[in-house]
Protein backbone atom coordinates (compact mmCIF):
# COMPACT_ATOMS: atom_id res chain seq x y z
CA UNK A 1 0.00 0.00 0.00
CA UNK A 2 1.36 3.47 -0.50
CA UNK A 3 3.01 5.62 1.78
CA UNK A 4 0.03 7.46 3.38
CA UNK A 5 0.74 9.27 6.77
CA UNK A 6 -1.62 10.99 9.10
CA UNK A 7 -4.20 11.30 6.67
CA UNK A 8 -8.14 12.61 7.83
CA UNK A 9 -10.49 10.44 7.82
CA UNK A 10 -14.38 10.59 7.78
CA UNK A 11 -16.37 7.15 8.40
CA UNK A 12 -19.90 6.36 7.30
CA UNK A 13 -21.90 5.21 10.25
CA UNK A 14 -23.20 2.57 8.42
CA UNK A 15 -19.65 0.90 8.18
CA UNK A 16 -19.91 0.98 12.23
CA UNK A 17 -22.55 -1.90 11.63
CA UNK A 18 -20.98 -3.89 9.34
CA UNK A 19 -17.97 -6.34 10.61
CA UNK A 20 -16.24 -6.97 7.67
CA UNK A 21 -16.21 -3.42 6.68
CA UNK A 22 -15.16 -2.15 10.25
CA UNK A 23 -12.24 -5.06 9.66
CA UNK A 24 -10.79 -3.18 6.67
CA UNK A 25 -11.06 0.24 8.13
CA UNK A 26 -8.91 -1.19 11.29
CA UNK A 27 -7.01 -2.67 8.75
CA UNK A 28 -6.39 1.06 7.13
CA UNK A 29 -6.12 2.89 10.32
CA UNK A 30 -3.24 0.37 11.22
CA UNK A 31 -1.17 1.16 8.45
CA UNK A 32 -1.43 4.58 8.23
CA UNK A 33 -0.86 5.49 11.79
CA UNK A 34 -4.23 7.80 10.98
CA UNK A 35 -4.38 9.58 14.28
CA UNK A 36 -8.47 8.69 14.63
CA UNK A 37 -11.47 8.80 12.21
CA UNK A 38 -14.64 11.16 12.45
CA UNK A 39 -18.58 9.09 12.30
CA UNK A 40 -20.49 10.77 9.53
CA UNK A 41 -24.07 9.98 8.87
CA UNK A 42 -25.63 10.51 5.75
CA UNK A 43 -27.45 14.18 6.52
CA UNK A 44 -24.02 15.16 8.04
CA UNK A 45 -22.03 14.76 4.50
CA UNK A 46 -22.95 18.15 2.81
CA UNK A 47 -21.15 19.90 6.35
CA UNK A 48 -18.54 16.97 6.17
CA UNK A 49 -17.99 18.14 2.57
CA UNK A 50 -17.60 22.09 3.77
CA UNK A 51 -14.73 21.35 5.62
CA UNK A 52 -11.23 22.82 4.81
CA UNK A 53 -9.22 19.27 3.86
CA UNK A 54 -12.52 18.76 1.90
CA UNK A 55 -12.53 22.35 -0.05
CA UNK A 56 -8.65 21.66 -1.17
CA UNK A 57 -9.15 18.43 -3.05
CA UNK A 58 -11.84 20.40 -5.11
CA UNK A 59 -10.87 21.23 -8.87
CA UNK A 60 -7.95 19.80 -11.52
CA UNK A 61 -5.28 19.13 -9.26
CA UNK A 62 -2.80 21.23 -11.35
CA UNK A 63 -4.97 24.41 -10.47
CA UNK A 64 -4.82 24.41 -6.72
CA UNK A 65 -2.34 23.88 -3.92
CA UNK A 66 -0.42 20.42 -4.15
CA UNK A 67 -1.37 17.74 -1.47
CA UNK A 68 0.80 15.02 -0.31
CA UNK A 69 -1.69 13.40 1.15
CA UNK A 70 -5.17 12.29 0.15
CA UNK A 71 -8.79 12.67 2.47
CA UNK A 72 -10.71 10.05 3.25
CA UNK A 73 -14.46 8.83 3.07
CA UNK A 74 -14.93 5.12 4.35
CA UNK A 75 -18.08 3.57 4.02
CA UNK A 76 -20.10 0.76 2.58
CA UNK A 77 -21.66 -0.16 -0.88
CA UNK A 78 -25.95 -0.19 -0.84
CA UNK A 79 -27.77 -2.48 -3.28
CA UNK A 80 -31.33 -1.30 -1.91
CA UNK A 81 -32.18 1.20 -4.98
CA UNK A 82 -33.16 3.71 -2.35
CA UNK A 83 -30.57 6.38 -3.82
CA UNK A 84 -33.92 8.83 -4.21
CA UNK A 85 -35.38 8.76 -0.52
CA UNK A 86 -31.35 9.03 1.19
CA UNK A 87 -31.10 12.07 -0.96
CA UNK A 88 -34.53 13.22 0.03
CA UNK A 89 -33.62 12.92 3.81
CA UNK A 90 -30.24 14.19 3.23
CA UNK A 91 -32.25 17.42 1.31
CA UNK A 92 -34.76 17.65 4.40
CA UNK A 93 -31.80 17.99 6.84
CA UNK A 94 -29.61 20.08 4.82
CA UNK A 95 -32.45 23.31 3.83
CA UNK A 96 -30.97 25.05 0.60
CA UNK A 97 -28.70 22.29 -0.21
CA UNK A 98 -29.43 20.26 -3.73
CA UNK A 99 -28.60 16.48 -2.81
CA UNK A 100 -29.38 15.48 -6.15
CA UNK A 101 -25.96 17.13 -6.85
CA UNK A 102 -24.43 14.90 -4.52
CA UNK A 103 -21.90 12.42 -6.27
CA UNK A 104 -23.01 8.71 -5.72
CA UNK A 105 -19.98 7.56 -4.20
CA UNK A 106 -20.79 9.47 -0.64
CA UNK A 107 -23.43 7.42 -0.44
CA UNK A 108 -22.51 4.35 -1.66
CA UNK A 109 -24.78 3.72 -4.60
CA UNK A 110 -21.53 3.76 -7.33
CA UNK A 111 -21.15 0.39 -7.61
CA UNK A 112 -21.35 -0.65 -11.02
CA UNK A 113 -22.03 1.92 -14.09
CA UNK A 114 -23.56 1.33 -17.42
CA UNK A 115 -20.83 3.62 -19.80
CA UNK A 116 -22.22 4.71 -22.54
CA UNK A 117 -20.35 7.38 -23.54
CA UNK A 118 -22.48 10.53 -22.23
CA UNK A 119 -25.34 9.23 -24.22
CA UNK A 120 -28.47 8.24 -23.21
CA UNK A 121 -28.39 4.48 -21.55
CA UNK A 122 -30.04 2.64 -24.19
CA UNK A 123 -29.01 5.12 -27.70
CA UNK A 124 -26.84 2.76 -28.56
CA UNK A 125 -24.96 4.02 -30.96
CA UNK A 126 -21.06 5.45 -31.63
CA UNK A 127 -20.59 8.81 -30.31
CA UNK A 128 -19.23 10.98 -32.93
CA UNK A 129 -16.85 12.69 -30.44
CA UNK A 130 -16.14 9.77 -28.45
CA UNK A 131 -15.78 6.49 -30.34
CA UNK A 132 -15.70 4.00 -27.36
CA UNK A 133 -18.14 0.83 -26.43
CA UNK A 134 -20.72 0.58 -24.30
CA UNK A 135 -20.80 -1.42 -21.31
CA UNK A 136 -21.08 -2.04 -17.38
CA UNK A 137 -17.66 -0.30 -15.85
CA UNK A 138 -17.07 -1.13 -11.78
CA UNK A 139 -16.18 1.67 -9.11
CA UNK A 140 -14.64 0.34 -5.93
CA UNK A 141 -13.29 3.47 -4.74
CA UNK A 142 -13.54 6.96 -6.55
CA UNK A 143 -10.61 9.24 -5.85
CA UNK A 144 -7.10 8.80 -6.28
CA UNK A 145 -3.37 10.03 -4.49
CA UNK A 146 -2.02 10.52 -7.55
CA UNK A 147 -1.79 14.13 -8.55
CA UNK A 148 -2.45 14.23 -12.21
CA UNK A 149 -2.67 18.01 -13.04
CA UNK A 150 -5.84 17.19 -15.74
CA UNK A 151 -7.28 15.52 -13.31
CA UNK A 152 -10.68 16.18 -10.66
CA UNK A 153 -10.60 12.98 -8.92
CA UNK A 154 -7.02 13.90 -7.35
CA UNK A 155 -6.64 13.86 -3.52
CA UNK A 156 -9.34 12.26 -1.93
CA UNK A 157 -10.45 8.72 -1.75
CA UNK A 158 -14.32 7.66 -1.15
CA UNK A 159 -13.85 3.70 -0.28
CA UNK A 160 -16.69 1.13 0.20
CA UNK A 161 -15.66 -1.73 2.31
CA UNK A 162 -18.20 -4.33 2.33
CA UNK A 163 -16.44 -6.41 -0.32
CA UNK A 164 -18.17 -9.88 -0.06
CA UNK A 165 -21.73 -7.70 -0.49
CA UNK A 166 -19.89 -6.26 -3.57
CA UNK A 167 -18.89 -9.61 -5.14
CA UNK A 168 -22.12 -11.66 -4.23
CA UNK A 169 -23.68 -8.43 -6.60
CA UNK A 170 -21.37 -8.50 -9.01
CA UNK A 171 -21.81 -12.14 -9.28
CA UNK A 172 -24.98 -11.59 -10.26
CA UNK A 173 -24.09 -8.60 -12.64
CA UNK A 174 -21.51 -11.04 -14.88
CA UNK A 175 -24.44 -14.04 -14.86
CA UNK A 176 -26.77 -11.61 -15.98
CA UNK A 177 -24.59 -10.07 -18.91
CA UNK A 178 -23.05 -13.12 -20.61
CA UNK A 179 -21.88 -10.89 -23.64
CA UNK A 180 -19.62 -9.07 -21.69
CA UNK A 181 -16.44 -10.90 -21.54
CA UNK A 182 -14.10 -8.38 -19.48
CA UNK A 183 -14.82 -5.70 -16.85
CA UNK A 184 -12.77 -2.24 -16.45
CA UNK A 185 -12.33 -1.44 -12.66
CA UNK A 186 -11.56 1.64 -12.20
CA UNK A 187 -12.40 4.76 -14.33
CA UNK A 188 -11.93 7.10 -11.68
CA UNK A 189 -9.34 5.69 -9.15
CA UNK A 190 -6.36 4.02 -9.56
CA UNK A 191 -7.08 0.37 -7.63
CA UNK A 192 -3.92 -0.65 -6.90
CA UNK A 193 -2.52 2.03 -4.42
CA UNK A 194 -4.48 0.85 -1.24
CA UNK A 195 -3.35 -3.22 -1.65
CA UNK A 196 -2.71 -5.44 -0.54
CA UNK A 197 -3.81 -4.08 3.16
CA UNK A 198 -7.38 -3.30 1.90
CA UNK A 199 -7.68 -6.35 0.04
CA UNK A 200 -10.27 -5.22 -2.21
CA UNK A 201 -8.85 -5.55 -5.52
CA UNK A 202 -7.15 -8.86 -4.53
CA UNK A 203 -10.38 -9.95 -3.96
CA UNK A 204 -11.32 -9.02 -7.36
CA UNK A 205 -8.20 -10.60 -8.32
CA UNK A 206 -9.28 -13.61 -6.91
CA UNK A 207 -12.88 -13.63 -8.07
CA UNK A 208 -12.25 -13.43 -12.02
CA UNK A 209 -9.64 -16.03 -11.93
CA UNK A 210 -12.52 -18.23 -10.38
CA UNK A 211 -14.47 -17.10 -13.78
CA UNK A 212 -14.22 -19.17 -17.25
CA UNK A 213 -13.63 -16.69 -19.98
CA UNK A 214 -14.74 -13.65 -18.26
CA UNK A 215 -11.71 -10.86 -17.14
CA UNK A 216 -10.90 -8.39 -15.17
CA UNK A 217 -9.18 -4.84 -16.43
CA UNK A 218 -7.19 -2.65 -13.95
CA UNK A 219 -6.51 0.84 -15.55
CA UNK A 220 -3.36 2.35 -13.51
CA UNK A 221 -0.21 4.66 -12.95
CA UNK A 222 0.92 2.22 -10.25
CA UNK A 223 3.89 0.36 -9.73
CA UNK A 224 2.55 -1.36 -6.25
CA UNK A 225 2.18 -4.87 -8.42
CA UNK A 226 4.17 -7.28 -6.21
CA UNK A 227 1.44 -8.16 -3.93
CA UNK A 228 -0.26 -9.39 -7.85
CA UNK A 229 2.51 -11.97 -7.73
CA UNK A 230 1.11 -14.82 -5.28
CA UNK A 231 -2.80 -14.20 -6.07
CA UNK A 232 -4.73 -16.88 -8.25
CA UNK A 233 -4.72 -14.72 -10.90
CA UNK A 234 -5.66 -17.52 -13.62
CA UNK A 235 -4.62 -14.84 -16.16
CA UNK A 236 -7.92 -12.87 -15.52
CA UNK A 237 -6.40 -9.64 -14.62
CA UNK A 238 -5.70 -8.07 -17.67
CA UNK A 239 -3.15 -4.83 -16.37
CA UNK A 240 -3.45 -1.98 -18.58
CA UNK A 241 -1.58 0.97 -17.75
CA UNK A 242 -1.74 4.49 -18.66
CA UNK A 243 1.67 5.39 -19.89
CA UNK A 244 3.30 8.69 -20.25
CA UNK A 245 6.92 10.28 -21.35
CA UNK A 246 8.71 10.96 -18.88
CA UNK A 247 8.52 15.09 -18.28
CA UNK A 248 4.71 14.13 -18.00
CA UNK A 249 4.75 11.48 -15.82
CA UNK A 250 7.32 13.20 -13.49
CA UNK A 251 5.97 16.62 -13.64
CA UNK A 252 2.32 16.52 -14.66
CA UNK A 253 1.41 13.11 -12.96
CA UNK A 254 2.88 13.70 -9.89
CA UNK A 255 2.74 10.33 -7.21
CA UNK A 256 1.89 8.10 -9.52
CA UNK A 257 5.18 5.89 -11.14
CA UNK A 258 7.33 7.32 -13.61
CA UNK A 259 7.28 6.13 -17.28
CA UNK A 260 10.24 3.24 -15.94
CA UNK A 261 8.48 2.48 -13.25
CA UNK A 262 5.44 1.28 -15.25
CA UNK A 263 7.13 -0.33 -17.52
CA UNK A 264 8.88 -2.12 -15.58
CA UNK A 265 5.81 -2.94 -13.01
CA UNK A 266 4.16 -4.31 -16.26
CA UNK A 267 6.87 -6.19 -17.01
CA UNK A 268 6.52 -8.05 -13.86
CA UNK A 269 3.07 -8.75 -14.13
CA UNK A 270 3.58 -9.97 -18.07
CA UNK A 271 6.35 -12.54 -15.99
CA UNK A 272 3.33 -13.35 -13.88
CA UNK A 273 1.05 -14.69 -16.40
CA UNK A 274 -0.90 -11.74 -16.67
CA UNK A 275 -1.75 -10.10 -20.19
CA UNK A 276 -0.75 -6.41 -20.31
CA UNK A 277 -1.93 -3.10 -22.01
CA UNK A 278 -0.78 0.07 -22.70
CA UNK A 279 -2.95 3.40 -22.96
CA UNK A 280 -0.54 6.20 -24.50
CA UNK A 281 -3.59 8.12 -22.69
CA UNK A 282 -3.60 11.07 -22.28
CA UNK A 283 -0.87 12.05 -24.54
CA UNK A 284 0.42 16.17 -23.61
CA UNK A 285 2.32 17.19 -26.34
CA UNK A 286 5.21 18.59 -24.35
CA UNK A 287 8.42 20.39 -25.18
CA UNK A 288 10.49 17.78 -26.95
CA UNK A 289 7.19 15.20 -27.15
CA UNK A 290 8.47 13.39 -29.94
CA UNK A 291 11.77 12.27 -28.71
CA UNK A 292 10.29 11.46 -25.36
CA UNK A 293 7.92 9.30 -27.16
CA UNK A 294 10.35 7.12 -28.80
CA UNK A 295 12.37 6.71 -26.23
CA UNK A 296 9.24 5.51 -24.61
CA UNK A 297 7.79 2.79 -27.08
CA UNK A 298 11.83 1.83 -27.52
CA UNK A 299 11.48 0.61 -23.42
CA UNK A 300 7.89 -0.71 -23.98
CA UNK A 301 8.81 -2.94 -26.81
CA UNK A 302 12.34 -3.78 -25.17
CA UNK A 303 11.13 -4.94 -21.76
CA UNK A 304 7.12 -6.20 -22.73
CA UNK A 305 5.03 -7.82 -25.35
CA UNK A 306 1.78 -5.86 -25.39
CA UNK A 307 -1.58 -7.58 -25.79
CA UNK A 308 -2.44 -4.21 -27.42
CA UNK A 309 -1.97 -0.78 -27.48
CA UNK A 310 -4.41 2.40 -28.08
CA UNK A 311 -3.88 6.11 -28.28
CA UNK A 312 -5.72 9.38 -27.29
CA UNK A 313 -4.00 13.12 -26.96
CA UNK A 314 -5.39 15.05 -24.38
CA UNK A 315 -9.01 16.03 -24.50
CA UNK A 316 -12.22 17.28 -22.61
CA UNK A 317 -10.89 20.34 -21.06
CA UNK A 318 -11.12 24.02 -22.71
CA UNK A 319 -7.82 26.12 -23.84
CA UNK A 320 -8.44 27.87 -19.98
CA UNK A 321 -8.52 24.99 -18.70
CA UNK A 322 -5.58 24.05 -19.77
CA UNK A 323 -4.32 27.24 -18.85
CA UNK A 324 -5.40 26.70 -15.26
CA UNK A 325 -3.88 23.32 -14.49
CA UNK A 326 -0.22 23.11 -15.86
CA UNK A 327 2.46 25.84 -16.76
CA UNK A 328 2.07 26.41 -20.79
CA UNK A 329 5.72 26.83 -21.00
CA UNK A 330 6.25 23.21 -20.29
CA UNK A 331 4.63 22.87 -23.25
CA UNK A 332 5.58 22.18 -27.77
CA UNK A 333 4.74 25.94 -28.69
CA UNK A 334 3.41 24.85 -31.76
CA UNK A 335 0.81 22.79 -30.23
CA UNK A 336 -0.63 25.81 -27.43
CA UNK A 337 -0.52 28.26 -30.66
CA UNK A 338 -3.18 25.97 -32.27
CA UNK A 339 -4.92 25.04 -29.27
CA UNK A 340 -5.22 28.81 -28.13
CA UNK A 341 -6.07 29.80 -32.21
CA UNK A 342 -8.83 27.13 -31.87
CA UNK A 343 -10.26 28.47 -28.58
CA UNK A 344 -10.19 31.98 -30.03
CA UNK A 345 -12.45 31.28 -33.23
CA UNK A 346 -14.84 30.74 -30.62
CA UNK A 347 -15.84 27.00 -32.15
CA UNK A 348 -17.42 24.70 -29.42
CA UNK A 349 -15.24 21.80 -29.84
CA UNK A 350 -17.26 19.76 -27.21
CA UNK A 351 -15.20 17.26 -25.89
CA UNK A 352 -12.61 17.35 -28.34
CA UNK A 353 -10.32 20.25 -27.22
CA UNK A 354 -7.79 21.97 -26.28
CA UNK A 355 -5.85 20.54 -29.18
CA UNK A 356 -7.76 20.70 -32.31
CA UNK A 357 -7.75 17.89 -35.33
CA UNK A 358 -4.63 18.19 -36.90
CA UNK A 359 -2.59 18.68 -34.05
CA UNK A 360 -4.00 15.18 -32.77
CA UNK A 361 -3.30 13.92 -35.84
CA UNK A 362 -0.09 14.62 -36.02
CA UNK A 363 0.76 12.88 -32.28
CA UNK A 364 -0.96 9.81 -33.75
CA UNK A 365 0.39 9.87 -36.82
CA UNK A 366 3.98 9.75 -35.25
CA UNK A 367 3.05 7.18 -32.31
CA UNK A 368 1.98 4.82 -35.68
CA UNK A 369 5.56 5.14 -36.80
CA UNK A 370 7.30 4.22 -34.24
CA UNK A 371 5.14 1.54 -32.37
CA UNK A 372 5.67 0.13 -36.22
CA UNK A 373 9.44 0.33 -36.20
CA UNK A 374 9.25 -1.78 -33.62
CA UNK A 375 6.74 -4.09 -34.23
CA UNK A 376 4.45 -4.41 -37.23
CA UNK A 377 1.72 -6.67 -35.15
CA UNK A 378 0.94 -5.57 -32.13
CA UNK A 379 -2.69 -3.91 -32.30
CA UNK A 380 -2.83 -0.18 -32.32
CA UNK A 381 -5.66 2.21 -32.10
CA UNK A 382 -7.58 5.22 -31.04
CA UNK A 383 -9.34 5.59 -28.03
CA UNK A 384 -12.21 7.54 -27.48
CA UNK A 385 -11.21 9.87 -30.20
CA UNK A 386 -14.17 10.92 -32.80
CA UNK A 387 -15.04 9.25 -35.99
CA UNK A 388 -13.57 11.63 -38.05
CA UNK A 389 -10.48 10.79 -36.82
CA UNK A 390 -11.35 7.36 -37.44
CA UNK A 391 -11.77 7.84 -40.97
CA UNK A 392 -8.93 10.04 -41.63
CA UNK A 393 -6.21 7.32 -39.43
CA UNK A 394 -8.82 3.94 -39.80
CA UNK A 395 -6.48 2.98 -42.95
CA UNK A 396 -2.93 3.34 -41.55
CA UNK A 397 -4.16 1.71 -38.37
CA UNK A 398 -5.49 -1.28 -40.15
CA UNK A 399 -8.80 -1.06 -37.77
CA UNK A 400 -12.11 0.99 -37.74
CA UNK A 401 -14.75 1.80 -35.14
CA UNK A 402 -17.12 -1.30 -35.50
CA UNK A 403 -13.93 -3.58 -34.84
CA UNK A 404 -10.87 -2.31 -33.26
CA UNK A 405 -10.07 -4.20 -29.99
CA UNK A 406 -8.26 -2.00 -27.20
CA UNK A 407 -7.10 -1.78 -23.83
CA UNK A 408 -10.84 -2.15 -21.76
CA UNK A 409 -13.79 -2.51 -24.40
CA UNK A 410 -16.16 -5.34 -23.33
CA UNK A 411 -15.32 -7.95 -25.25
CA UNK A 412 -11.68 -7.24 -25.63
CA UNK A 413 -10.63 -10.20 -24.50
CA UNK A 414 -6.51 -11.16 -24.49
CA UNK A 415 -4.89 -12.24 -27.89
CA UNK A 416 -7.67 -10.78 -30.28
CA UNK A 417 -6.33 -8.49 -33.49
CA UNK A 418 -10.07 -7.07 -34.09
CA UNK A 419 -13.15 -7.70 -32.69
CA UNK A 420 -15.40 -10.51 -34.20
CA UNK A 421 -18.75 -8.53 -33.93
CA UNK A 422 -19.85 -5.15 -34.31
CA UNK A 423 -19.89 -4.30 -30.52
CA UNK A 424 -22.82 -1.77 -30.59
CA UNK A 425 -24.62 -4.53 -32.00
CA UNK A 426 -24.53 -6.93 -29.32
CA UNK A 427 -25.19 -4.42 -26.65
CA UNK A 428 -28.21 -3.28 -28.71
CA UNK A 429 -28.98 -6.87 -27.87
CA UNK A 430 -28.38 -6.75 -24.24
CA UNK A 431 -28.95 -3.16 -22.99
CA UNK A 432 -28.77 -3.05 -19.66
CA UNK A 433 -29.63 -5.73 -17.62
CA UNK A 434 -28.69 -6.30 -13.96
S1 LIG B 1 -4.21 8.23 -11.85
FE1 LIG B 1 -6.17 8.59 -12.84
S2 LIG B 1 -7.64 8.92 -11.19
FE2 LIG B 1 -5.57 9.14 -10.35
S3 LIG B 1 -5.17 11.34 -10.40
FE3 LIG B 1 -4.31 10.40 -12.24
S4 LIG B 1 -5.92 10.57 -13.80
FE4 LIG B 1 -6.86 10.92 -11.79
Amino acid sequence: MYRIENPAVFVSDRVLRDEESLDRLNAFVETTKAPGWEVVKDEEIPAMLERPVWKGVRGKAGARERIDTPVFFFNTFRFDGKSDEVRRRIAAANPGYDADKLPDYYLGYRHFVWFNSGQPADDIKPNPEHVCRPCWRLNISPGCPHECAYCSMAGFMAVGLNVSEYLAHLDRLVEANPWQRTYLVDDASDVLVLEPEMNFFSEMVRFFGTKRDRYLIAHTKSANVDFLRSLAHAGHTIMCYSLAAETQSTQLERMSATTDQRIEAARKCQQWGMPIRFKFKPIIPVRNWRDEARDMIRKVFEKTRPDNLSMTALMWMSFEDLEACMDLDMLDPASVDAARKAAENGADHGRLQPFPHDVRREIYEFYLREVRAHDKNTPLTLSTESLEMWSDLGPALGTAPATYTCGCGPCATPGLKELPENPWKIARRNVPSR
